[in-house]
């Protein structure tokens, strides 16, 4: 019998392989102490493993500049930093010294005491950064023990069909991946915005993450389905699975190959409704993908990239060639550039910051931006600049009342003041948004819209912040439900205020990706809508089949229902034969009663 495992959409795409487990873990360190004149031996191990360890990594660091590019390779910088780190290697040295244990053990002790240290911070970011250093780890103790890589992918011929599942993955791992080997990846930990996931997004791999024990409950060589698209594994597929898969595949290979000719399809419904399809970016080198696929310019452009993982904030200089290379890739479409949206799931360890209980509803985005205001004008002046190229907006991440748009702005006002004075170009006419994605703006919605050029929803922090469903906790993933009538009636309201003010009205999260969810943000007249790149086509394709009459139609009827159920199944019975619904039936309970 088939196992269907539901987890968080990490990267699109659906592949059907079979599961290869990297134990990409940490081996059996013996205790072992050596003679006193062997201590400086052991001290020059060390330094060897090191340099090892570092050769390995400006290797993959060069293999992924030329594959992906300058900004993504630096992903490799937080690991190589720590071979230097004196916290990492002093330590080391210190016990080797003291205590006589083998450069192996010594290492060892003092991983266990750092990981201890920034375990206690129960922050996601610099979870992340434990990933980096664990990877460091199995890399510096294999070398010290004369093991080799468990999992040296140069080695392996597979026919394109490899599954890996592992616990989680690092970016060196990835990088490590042939993307025409590897068809998938399954992992019990990481979300969305682990460094390895967005490498994976931007190569095309299919990712789903946060699966709980997937590792644990498959076996290499079995056979598996990974829907990248609305993070669905599943287990031993049978017959049944197995043409759902072929159907989707074949669909997304048709799509593929018709990329090009959907591309040139203008966006419009059956009966006329002209729809903005733009594209969502985490990295600048997605930026002529998402043009491949048709993106008529970027609703949400990701800056966290920029920082992630860094130990210290990048530059103006870096910053402003990352927008100015996406604003030029669109020319003359809209580039929507996020202010960084840092704290959540997502903290620089440079910012130190103290431990919080609750990330999401501590000090994150403009919050931080604001309480940091010499950290932000750097992001400012970058982004300024890159109005020159293009149709550059600026937008603020969860704003909740009207004083923040007005910080921002003021902010923003001395830094153009600056920027003149310096005789740097810039346009002035650059449009500053915002963020709706707290119940708070979506209720002020009104007020917000007298200080803001234009508004994007997102709904994948509203829907978190309206039911008190942590986004990143995969035990709560069928909870975590875009079509809550609560959720509909705030898409609702903010539509006819930004109507009524004037402004442009968009959806960047998650669900305007889905066909339903398209379909009811159409039938709230919200026609902007901003999705992961690989989801254009098929949008598109749905998009011009459905009518924005029965949108409405459908969201009148959404909007008087009482349960998610309800609100699905009047969109499913709006929509038609046009979608398979089969991912909604699953994933947030579905019963379609005609
Ligand atoms: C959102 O919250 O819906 C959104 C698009 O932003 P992010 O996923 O980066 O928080
Ligand atoms: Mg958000």
């Amino acid at each position: 019998m088939s196992q269907t495992l539901d987890g968080f959409p990490a990267a699109e795409g659906i592949a059907w392989g079979r599961v290869r487990r990297i134990p990409w873990g940490a081996p059996d360190v013996p205790h072992e102490v050596v003679p006193a004149e062997a201590v400086e031996d052991e001290v020059a191990r060390f330094a060897d493993a090191r340099v090892a360890a570092r050769t390995r990594l400006e290797a993959l660091k060069a293999r992924t500049e030329e594959r992906l590019g300058p900004v993504e390779a630096r992903i490799f910088d937080p690991q190589i930093l720590m071979l230097e780190d004196v916290t990492v290697v002093g330590g080391t040295e210190r016990y080797i010294r003291e205590t006589r244990l083998t450069a192996a053990r010594a290492f060892e002790w003092r991983m266990l005491e750092l990981k201890a240290q920034w375990t206690r911070t129960a922050n996601p970011m610099v979870l992340d950064r434990l990933n980096d250093l664990e990877d460091l780890e199995v890399r510096i103790l294999r070398q010290l023990l004369g093991e080799t890589d468990p999992f040296d992918w140069s080695s392996h011929h597979g026919d394109g069909d490899v599954v890996v599942v592992a616990k989680n993955l690092t970016p060196s791992l990835i990088a490590q991946f042939d993307p025409s080997e590897v068809a998938a990846l399954a992992t019990d930990q990481g979300t969305r915005t682990s460094h390895w996931a967005i490498l994976a997004r931007s190569q095309g791999i299919p990712a789903v993450v946060g699966l709980g024990d997937v590792s644990r409950q498959v076996r290499d060589g079995q056979e598996v389905i990974v829907d990248g698209r609305i993070g669905r594994v599943v287990l031993d597929p049978d017959d049944r699975d197995r043409r759902v898969f072929e159907e989707r595949r074949t669909r997304i290979r048709q799509w593929e190959e018709e990329v090009e000719e959907v591309a040139r399809l203008e966006s419009v419904t059956a009966d006329g409704q002209p729809v903005a399809l733009r594209a969502n970016l985490d990295l600048p080198v997605e930026a002529a993908n998402a043009r491949r696929h048709g993106a008529e310019g970027v609703g949400l452009f990701r800056t966290e990239f920029l920082v992630v993982g860094r130990n210290a904030m990048p530059g103006e200089e870096e910053q402003y060639e990352a927008y100015r290379q996406v604003a030029e890739a669109f020319d003359g479409d809209s580039v929507c550039i996020r202010l960084f949206d840092l704290g959540g799931d997502k903290f620089p360890s440079f910012l130190h910051l103290p431990p919080q209980q609750n990330p999401f509803l501590g000090w994150r985005a403009v919050r931080v931006l604001l309480d940091e205001p010499e950290l932000f004008r750097v992001q400012l002046r970058a982004v300024l600049r890159a109005t020159a190229h293009g149709d550059v907006r600026i937008m603020v991440p969860l704003v909740n009342d009207v004083e923040e748009v007005q910080s921002v702005r003021s902010l923003l006002e001395e830094e153009e003041d600056r920027l003149r004075e310096e005789g740097i170009r810039f346009n002035r006419g650059y449009k500053l948004g915002v963020m709706v994605e707290t119940p708070a703006a979506a209720l002020d919605a009104a007020e917000l819209a007298r200080h803001a050029d234009f508004f994007s929803i997102g709904t994948n922090d509203l829907v978190q912040y309206t039911l008190a469903v942590d986004r990143t906790n995969a035990r709560l993933a069928r909870l975590f439900n875009p079509f809550h009538p609560s959720v509909v009636r705030q898409l609702h309201s903010v539509s006819r205020v930004a109507r009524a003010a004037g402004i442009e009205v968009s959806v960047c999260g998650e669900m305007a990706a889905t066909a339903l969810g398209a379909f009811l943000c159409l039938g709230l007249d919200i026609t902007a809508l901003s999705v992961a790149w690989p989801a254009l086509p098929e949008l598109k394709k749905v998009l011009r089949e459905v009518r924005i009459e029965d949108a409405r139609q459908a969201a009148r009827k959404a909007l008087a229902a009482a349960t998610s159920n309800d609100v699905l199944e009047a969109l499913a019975e709006g929509i038609g034969d046009t979608v398979d619904l089969s991912a909604y039936v699953g994933r947030w309970n579905l019963s379609l009663r005609g």
